[in-house]
């Protein structure tokens, strides 16, 4: 039988949609995603993108404290187990996720550890497979698959994430291991500039590192980066490596010149990307509206309809622009309540 909606992925908006949909009683399955060793080295592991972090200080309703009583509480003691030991800073990325996932379960989200790999949604009910091969059919979909910060790729960068390198400085920008020291922005484009900004609030100096001798980003972008006293654009650079050790994490940067020049050693405490992200829409090309980006198109303003009636998308993968872990879970709200809406009119 057709399940009446299936939600793909498994970061805040996908776990925030459950929550709404199995309240409503419909009965919702989620792909949470395979646990695989492709899925690691690309970072979308089950629980998507704020797993991979540590504390997480932007989320309401977690203020600093001790969460280990209502954690050991709330999730099961085998995953529970599994958890670092809580440092009484408020909440970290894993234990937020885990307590999502709880929740939706709790109201009786059914979840499967699989990767949907194909849709076809010319038919009605949908169909969806898995990578176990596996075929589901169902009345409504939620897409909510994410997106998945681009690195640089160096050995050096892995060895130090979390501990002075990362890709959110939004979300990273204003922890005491950053205020008042040098910090490295690297990328050339508009929200490099915006990421180098926000930085500069809290950094004693910040380090734009840019491959070319002209940055990418938008005029005005770019004049503001030039204007603000705090940023130093470093042109024509490109990172060799990541300086640290397992005492302090980051501590600086090697940086190649790309015209011929010395290298360059530069002191920071924190290494900032900001190369841009890849949505997780590989398996749904040619089916949804997406844009040049290849993020999921909402069609209608303040909606998360697509392009296909009774396929909803909800978080990053449809939203290059705001990216954080709360206005994923608000979307993911509205998705569901989205679905169903659509599937009462439709008498599904
Ligand atoms: C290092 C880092 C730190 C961050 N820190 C913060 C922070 O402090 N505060 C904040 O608000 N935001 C933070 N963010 C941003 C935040 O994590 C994201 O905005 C948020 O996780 C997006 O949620 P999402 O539900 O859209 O998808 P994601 O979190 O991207 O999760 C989607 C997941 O769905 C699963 N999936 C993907 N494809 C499939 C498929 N085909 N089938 C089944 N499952 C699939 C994968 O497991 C994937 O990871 C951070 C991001 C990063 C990278």
């Amino acid at each position: 039988m057709a399940e009446k909606v299936i939600i793909i992925g498994s970061g805040p908006a996908g776990w925030a949609a459950a929550i709404y949909a199995a309240r409503a009683e419909l009965r919702p399955l989620v792909f949470e995603g395979a646990i695989t060793e492709e899925n690691r080295l690309a970072g979308t592991l089950p629980l998507g993108q704020l797993a991979l972090t540590t504390e997480v200080e932007n989320y309401p309703g977690f203020p600093a404290g001790n969460l280990a009583a209502y954690l050991d509480d709330s999730i099961e003691s085998n995953k529970r187990q599994m958890m670092p030991p809580h440092a009484g800073h408020g909440v970290s990325g894993p234990e937020l996720m885990e307590l999502m996932r709880q929740q939706a379960v709790n109201f009786g989200t059914r979840v499967v550890t699989d990767d949907v790999v194909e849709v076809d949604l010319d038919v009605h009910p949908f169909r969806l497979t898995a990578s176990s091969g596996e075929v589901h059919e169902t009345m409504a979909v939620i897409v909510a698959t994410g997106a998945r910060a681009n690195y640089l790729g160096l050995e050096s960068e892995e060895r130090f994430k979390n501990r002075g390198v990362s890709a959110c400085a939004v979300c990273d920008g204003a922890l005491p291991r950053f205020r008042n020291k040098p910090l490295v922005v690297v990328g050339g484009g508009d929200s490099a500039v915006e990421e180098a900004d926000y930085l500069g609030k809290f950094a004693s100096t910040v380090y734009m590192v840019h491959r070319r001798d002209q940055l990418r980003a938008s005029k005005i972008m770019a004049q503001r980066a030039m204007d603000n006293p705090k940023i130093e654009i470093l042109w024509n650079r490109v990172v060799d490596e990541v300086l640290g050790s397992e005492s302090d994490g980051v501590t600086g940067a090697r940086l190649k010149s790309t015209v011929g020049k010395e290298d360059l050693r530069i002191e920071a405490a924190g290494f900032f990307l900001a190369i841009g992200h890849t949505p997780n829409t590989a398996f749904l090309r040619g089916k949804l509206e997406m844009n040049e980006k290849g993020y999921v198109k909402w069609t209608t303003p303040m909606r998360t309809h697509t392009s296909v009636e009774g396929v909803f998308a909800a978080g990053d993968v449809a939203d290059d622009y705001y990216r954080q872990a709360i206005t994923a879970a608000g979307t993911g709200c509205m998705a569901a309540l989205d679905a169903e809406r659509w599937l009462a009119a439709k008498g599904l």
